[in-house]
């Protein structure tokens, strides 16, 4: 049987209308959801994703800026914008677009943003939060990811879960996120040596590494879950994950597109990571 399909537009349309209404709630109540997205550079590919996420703001009715810099901005600088945002009560999201120019040490630049903005999750507060089960904010791709799961109501308790790829953007707090969930999870990397092993025994494989075809149906047991994180052109320039799509479908249980699954999921949880932030802003 064709695996089913888990649509990240379909879900992200579900989730921006929710978190549609509750900007009318606390519009109401005088607080408007606000996000700044920081933009240093040109880089054509930023530009775009920094374009995609003030529109997402705007569709859902938040207040949003762009703040973009030329590449030769000096680290002060930035960290003097960061520091007004921070002091900004307009202001409940900041999210600052990596890669920064070579210059900048991105890490200090994260680190200075106030942790209770941080709706990207990368604050080392939102890492530690995520390492000890505490609240904090999630971050956006595995959150996503996470959310797709939730849709199809996969219990992922006593469930084997390998993440391949080891970012602390998406591998490293996937393999958390699952884990809270009581998976038993296994992280693979560059330096895994028996990958094809090791996803044979999964139930659920996120792939997060950035190569086309990394994942074929040899190394997918039947019926298992495959979310796909990988963004990537093939040949033809077209846009595909890490995941080799058809041939997956046809053992898998459940599998997500590219395009249409997890990108468009991470947009949606940072509406609702800073929905979230603005919220808290209620509360004394
Ligand atoms: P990264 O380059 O930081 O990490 C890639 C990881 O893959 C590394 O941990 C590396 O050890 C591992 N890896 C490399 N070759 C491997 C192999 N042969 N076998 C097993 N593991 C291997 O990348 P990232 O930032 O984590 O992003 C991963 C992919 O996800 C990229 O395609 C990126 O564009 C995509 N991405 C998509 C979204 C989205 O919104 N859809 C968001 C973030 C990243």
């Amino acid at each position: 049987m064709r695996a089913k399909l888990i649509s990240g537009t379909e879900l992200s349309k579900i989730i921006r209308n929710s978190v549609t209404q509750r900007v009318k709630v606390l519009s109401s109540k005088g607080v408007i959801p606000g996000l700044s997205v920081v933009l240093v550079g040109e880089n054509p590919a930023s530009q775009v994703y920094v374009r995609n996420k003030v529109k997402a703001c705007e569709e859902v009715g938040f207040f949003s800026t762009l703040d973009t810099y030329p590449s030769d901005i000096s680290e002060a600088e930035l960290l003097k914008h960061i520091h007004s945002l921070n002091a900004n009560p307009k202001i409940h999201g900041i999210l600052v677009q990596l890669p920064l120019p070579k210059h900048i040490d991105s890490t200090r630049v994260i680190e200075a943003i106030d942790p209770s903005k941080d709706v990207d999750g990368f604050h080392i507060s939102s890492a530690g939060a995520l390492v000890k089960g505490l609240p904090g904010f999630w971050p956006c791709t595995p959150f996503g990811c996470m959310k797709m799961l939730e849709s199809i109501n996969y219990d992922l308790k006593g469930k084997h879960a390998v993440v391949i790829g080891r970012s602390h953007i998406v591998g490293k707090p996937m393999a958390l996120m699952l884990l809270d969930k009581n998976a038993t999870v296994t992280i693979c990397h560059s330096a895994t040596v028996n990958l094809k092993e090791i996803t044979l025994q999964a139930d659920v494989i996120v792939a997060a590494v950035g190569r086309v075809n990394l994942l074929t149906s040899d190394m997918v047991k039947p019926g298992a879950v495959v979310i796909d994180v990988g963004m990537n052109r093939d040949d033809h320039g077209k846009l595909c994950g890490d995941v080799d799509f058809e041939a997956v479908s046809a053992v898998a249980s459940y599998i997500t597109p590219v395009p249409g699954g997890v990108g468009p999921m991470t947009i949606t949880m940072l509406l609702q990571n800073t929905l979230d932030a603005a919220q808290k802003t209620l509360i004394p």
